[in-house]
């Protein structure tokens, strides 16, 4: 048996803190030598005709729109932390639920998430964390966020220079 992790799945609500999440992601791959994937789950845009729609758009235009700006920064992260093309996933669908089934497709051992972020803000645990925590079959691991991240200080979503949140070098 082996406690090495050995394939990390970092979900990624692109949020502004995420940045700080993501860094500590990459720094336990680098740690443990394991795979680092990344998913963005595509929650609150309504879209037509996806497998996992319900919802009718009400402004298609403006949805388009939230997916390009999705999409890049999604790239933007990957990019910067030499994530491979095939571990970059964007779904549309329930956070919650789509983090815990790609982590099972995909056979991650551990799955990153901020402790909270848009949907928990002043929360212990936002919804999405906890709901990662009670349905994910392998390990979970909830980042804090430190004061200077959490609080009213704007930060980058990607810090252009290693910097000024990476406590882990
Ligand atoms: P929240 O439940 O919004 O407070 O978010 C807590 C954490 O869950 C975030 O820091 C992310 O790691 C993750 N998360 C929330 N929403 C998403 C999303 N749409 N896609 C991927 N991860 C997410």
């Amino acid at each position: 048996m082996t406690y090495n992790y050995r394939h990390i799945l970092l979900a990624a609500d692109l949020s502004e803190q995420s940045a700080y999440v993501a860094r500590k992601a990459k720094h336990l791959a680098q740690t443990f030598q394991a795979n680092l994937s990344i998913i963005h789950v595509l929650d609150n845009i309504p879209m037509p005709d996806t497998a996992y729609g319900t919802l009718v758009p009400l402004d298609q235009g403006s949805s388009y729109e939230m997916l390009e700006v999705a999409k890049s920064r999604l790239t933007q992260l990957c990019d910067e932390l030499g994530v491979e093309m095939r571990r970059r996933w964007m779904i549309w669908g329930v956070p919650g639920e789509e983090i815990v089934r790609i982590a099972e497709q995909e056979r991650a051992d551990l799955i990153v998430v901020g402790s909270h972020g848009r949907h928990g803000l002043g929360l212990l645990l936002g919804s999405t964390a906890n709901s990662v925590l009670h349905h994910a079959r392998c390990d979970v691991m909830a980042i804090r966020f430190p004061d200077e991240v959490a609080g009213s200080q704007p930060v980058s979503i990607l810090p252009t220079s290693e910097g000024a949140y990476d406590s882990t070098g």
